[in-house]
């Protein structure tokens, strides 16, 4: 979902915007309409998240898989190394693509052992020495885990925050990297931000695609090409919404609320279950399970009548996901809830 105060002012503004007499589409990415945007999105993530002026922040197209394509390109020589926590799905496919063009990289976790439902603490010792970083995905769309606290590391390390980036407060001065597909709370995808802290993006000595070199694309101010404009415009508008709503530090307490509403009541059930211990529950996604998966389908199929879209799990985990990412409001997960009780009650 996107927020529906900040789909009513793109609606607004669709046609013309603020009396420029074009749809943001129309605009010349080059031009003085379309830089002020840019520059007031960028000033405004800046603001959410605290981002000290050690770090440059980027938009780039191509969502996140571009960009965990990206990091070992900006970040490793051919035969350096790098250390993958594999928690996940997304986690998996950035260490099977980064192995790919630099076969040093070295999986230092591997959530298959625990069916994907432990999260590790990492330390310097996890880390093999050499590393030139430690990648992680914050939050595990697919799995519905999250790293309720990050690791200290002495090597800069590098986070894939598609899922839940804006959802949590944040200390940006832990990371060397942090990077998110705009598609869950930040706006349409095919956009991704990625903030770099500055001494990362040095010299290199082989060469990497140019539309994947963050140097380029911080050095153009985001307009190496033209990026996905519009997108950007989203992102803006959803930057300010949350910045009204008091920032991080609100948004956070109203997603822990949410999460806890939906995970009270699995935990109050004996019909449903989840397999994510408490500490790494998601506060973004839901995952749960039928005890009897033979009602997966009627409780899809009367979910949606109900007006609860999307609840049927990823392929390969089965069961159900509820994504509440921050869009979702309050009564849409209370409405959830009064669904669990009703189905139970007419199908245990
Ligand atoms: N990382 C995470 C954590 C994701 O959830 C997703 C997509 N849902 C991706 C990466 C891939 O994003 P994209 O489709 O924008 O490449």
């Amino acid at each position: 979902m996107l927020p529906a105060p900040v789909m009513q002012i793109a609606q607004e503004e669709f046609l013309n915007y603020r009396n420029s007499g074009m749809s943001v589409m129309e605009m010349s990415h080059r031009g003085g309409y379309f830089q002020e945007i840019l520059d007031r999105s960028l000033i405004n993530i800046r603001k959410l998240l605290n981002i000290p002026d050690s770090y440059e922040v980027i938009f780039c197209s191509g969502g996140a898989t571009a960009q965990f394509t990206s990091i070992p390109m900006n970040l490793l020589d051919e035969n350096e190394t790098a250390a993958y926590s594999l928690t996940g799905v997304w986690s998996n496919k950035a260490y099977q693509e980064a192995k790919r063009f630099y076969p040093n990289v070295v999986s230092i976790f591997d959530g298959k052992l625990s069916n994907f439902s432990e999260i590790p603490e990492l330390t310097d010792l996890s880390i093999p020495k050499n590393s030139k970083y430690a990648y992680i995905t914050s939050n595990n769309t697919i799995y519905g885990t999250r790293y309720s606290r990050f690791p200290k590391l002495s090597i800069p390390l590098i986070a894939d925050m598609t899922s839940d980036i804006l959802s949590r407060e944040l200390d940006v001065s832990s990371f060397g990297v942090i990077f998110a597909g705009a598609q869950k709370n930040i706006g349409p995808s095919g956009l991704s931000i990625c903030i770099i802290r500055k001494d990362l993006l040095h010299e290199r000595k082989s060469a990497i695609p140019v539309i994947l070199d963050w140097r380029v694309t911080a050095k153009a101010g985001s307009l190496y090409n033209t990026p996905p404009t519009y997108s950007i415009y989203m992102a803006g508008l959803v930057f300010e919404w949350l910045l009204e709503m008091g920032g991080l530090s609100s948004i956070e307490k109203i997603n822990e609320k949410k999460a806890s509403l939906v995970y009270n009541a699995l935990d109050e059930s004996e019909f449903y279950r989840t397999f994510v211990p408490q500490a790494n529950r998601s506060i973004m996604n839901v995952v749960f399970h039928l005890k009897d998966s033979n009602l997966d389908s009627k409780f899809v199929e009367e979910s949606e009548k109900y007006g609860l879209i999307g609840l049927k799990g990823y392929r390969d985990v089965g069961g159900m996901r509820a994504s509440i990412y921050n869009a979702m409001p309050l009564e849409g997960v209370e409405r959830l809830v009064s669904f669990l009780k009703d189905f139970e009650k007419r199908w245990a």
